[in-house]
């Protein structure tokens, strides 16, 4: 299953919800109530710019979710003939109601909101500083307005020209949507790779994120394609042009979805949808981080913290559930490319247990959501001992974020499902470059070794796309196991914390005991457990363990447990042994969790579905754990 709405191509994930209203309706209505169904792509605030009949430009904007907006707009004036609304999930600077978008032109003519990332906007924003303009918000965004208002000056041109030559200066994805104070009959969008889609009503015109925001008016829609702008006027058909001013197409689709489904992007569940999106959110984690065709890999907090690293005597990862097992592999990752003693500990344990640092250990703590109450209790016992504190996260501006000296972002998007994929694996990923950045610092690598697993990271997101394909022949391969009702999941080096998450997933949303383990530890007690009823999964890519696990596949299948194996293409011998197979691309080793554990994440989604469970919310688990 793709989502089409790219050209097939995966989306990034800088998520944000945008729509836009034209038409004679309660505009502050229909805006409000598209925010509300596009809350799910971020809620770190929201914002609304109305383009009032006697030429006000209001803008009204609040930290938090929709909810906190329409409380602030109470009082406030609300008509309008067109608007347009934004509800965020912040990329650069941290969720605020100064970041929050519309943001403003200097002049206060226009208004604009955005769902992307400028990757130029540094040099965009210090050539604008230089011509005088100033910045009030620490966004990407507002480097936008303030180019095309900029340009719309200097040419003295129409908002629609300003917008094409703006656009073309920028390097990024970006759908937008801007207003101007004395025209409130016109809206111009545009968009690159953020999605964007026009509803085209009677004598009214919509434009949002998706159409849930407009599918209870009109069924007729138009999905932008990559560098169109659209000229949305009051009472005129649609028009679209390219940046070189040219005509383009309008291709009308008509929609046929429910709002539910149309929120998961058609997918059934936000689950799948998140596994499927993994091509684009690993994109998306490694975008601007592996440069120079991989000779280079910077993350965030590396280089200007350069003595705290080289002088590290030891890393100590703190985490939480899957995070603590993309911690395990950090730990794998950093003293292999690094030689730096890694402990890694469930932070839960952590916290109690009497602690010895000091001012030469480094703690990474790790958490999606940035606000597990016992990661962060953590991290405030690693900094008063004088640890020197890291945090990895997916949220923006969350608490660990602002408790850590330093670190840096998954970038991965909202993720609503329960079950944590597209986390695990840009978590991985972040780990992965971390560690190489760390190595090139301490030079425990040399620039080929470098380059060779940077190069390799490139090429992650379509290897992931490859996999994904293995999507039916993994539903099918569900059927044959769903009524087991215990599991064991195998694998060593770096693939024994694959296993765990594996094991971790599919307990989590099929109920089914499952049980992570290195597989040569199997001997020591688990090997009791297998008979025809338990099933074993293998983790077994061709790795330089590759021929010790055989081993371990042989004493399961002599003991008539049934196995299904994940191996490297063109496996040599597990292949001849296992129940089934499900192969994966060649990879170097270290790049291999990330590719080895998507076909687990499908395995338990449709073991979990076939036995009729709420994948996207597991029983007694909750999304963020704020709780000790
Ligand atoms: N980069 C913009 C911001 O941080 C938009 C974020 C997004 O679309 O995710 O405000």
């Amino acid at each position: 299953m793709q989502d089409k709405r790219n050209g097939g191509k995966p989306l990034p994930l800088d998520m944000c919800g945008i729509v836009g209203y034209i038409g004679d309706g309660n505009v502050y209505d229909v805006l409000i109530k598209g925010l509300h169904r596009l809350e799910y792509r971020g809620y770190d605030s929201a914002g609304i710019a109305l383009v009032n009949p006697s030429g006000k430009l209001n803008v009204y904007k609040a930290r938090g979710k929709v909810s906190n907006l329409e409380a602030f707009c109470e009082d406030k004036d609300l008509s309008a003939k067109a608007g347009i609304a934004h509800t965020r999930w912040a990329t650069h600077g941290e969720p605020s109601d100064c970041n929050a978008h519309p943001h403003y032109s200097e002049d206060g003519n226009l208004a604009l909101v955005h769902n992307g990332t400028i990757e130029n906007y540094k040099v965009l924003k210090d050539a604008l500083t230089q011509h005088g303009c100033t910045f009030h918000s620490e966004t990407d965004t507002e480097v936008l307005v303030q180019l095309i208002e900029y340009i719309k000056v200097k040419n003295n041109c129409s908002l629609l020209d300003a917008v094409r030559e703006a656009l073309k200066q920028v390097v990024g994805a970006y759908a937008i949507a801007v207003v101007e104070k004395d025209n409130p009959d016109r809206i111009i969008a545009a968009r690159k790779s953020s999605p964007l889609v026009i509803g085209i009503g009677d004598n009214e015109t919509f434009l949002a994120s998706d159409a849930t925001p407009f599918v209870e008016y009109t069924n007729d829609c138009v999905y932008l394609k990559d560098e169109e702008v659209a000229i949305i006027e009051r009472g005129k058909p649609l028009k679209l042009v390219t940046l070189e001013n040219k005509e383009a197409k309008i291709d009308v689709t008509t929609l046929e979805m429910s709002i539910s489904q149309l929120e998961k992007g058609g997918y059934p569940h936000f689950m799948l949808k998140e596994i499927f999106e993994q091509p684009a959110t690993l994109h998306d984690c490694i975008r601007g981080r592996v440069v120079n065709g991989g000779k280079k890999v910077m993350v965030s907090g590396v280089s200007d913290n350069k003595d705290k690293f080289l002088n590290a005597k030891r890393i100590l990862i703190v985490a939480c559930g899957t995070s603590w097992h993309a911690a395990l592999l950090g730990k794998y990752l950093i003293q292999d490319m690094c030689r730096i003693p890694v402990e890694v500990e469930y932070a839960s344990e952590f916290r109690y247990s009497n602690p010895v640092l000091d001012d030469r250990d480094i703690v990474i703590a790790i958490s999606q959501s940035g606000e597990t109450a016992d990661t962060l209790a953590a991290i405030k016992i690693a900094k008063k001992m004088g640890a020197f504190v890291y945090g990895i996260s997916n949220v923006v501006g969350s608490s660990i974020p602002r408790e850590t000296d330093s670190g840096t972002y998954i970038h991965v998007g909202p993720e609503i499902g329960v079950a944590s994929t597209k986390a695990f694996t840009g978590q991985v990923m972040v780990l992965t470059m971390l560690a190489l950045s760390i190595a090139q610092l301490k030079g425990t690598m040399t620039k080929d070794e470098i380059a060779e697993i940077g190069k390799a990271i490139l090429k992650i997101p379509k290897a992931v796309e490859k996999v994904l394909k293995l999507n039916e022949k993994i539903e099918r391969l569900s059927a044959i196991y769903t009524y087991a009702r215990n599991f064991l999941y195998l694998g060593r080096g770096y693939s024994y914390p694959v296993a765990l998450e594996g094991a971790l997933k599919l307990k989590e949303i099929s109920y089914i005991h499952a049980e992570g383990y290195p597989a040569a530890e199997m001997k020591h007690g688990p090997i009791a457990l297998i008979d025809e009823e338990m099933p074993s999964v293998i983790i077994a890519p061709n790795d330089h363990l590759y021929e010790k696990i055989v081993n371990n596949v042989q004493q399961v299948k002599a003991r008539g447990g049934s196995i299904i194996a994940i191996v490297t293409e063109g496996d040599p011998v597990i292949h001849n042994i296992a129940d089934h197979v499900l192969e994966v691309p060649e990879m170097p080793e270290c790049l291999t969790p990330i590719i080895t554990s998507i076909p687990l994440q499908l395995l338990s989604y449709y073991i979990a579905i076939n036995k009729g469970k709420n994948v996207d919310m597991p029983r007694n688990l909750a999304k963020s754990v704020t709780v000790e």
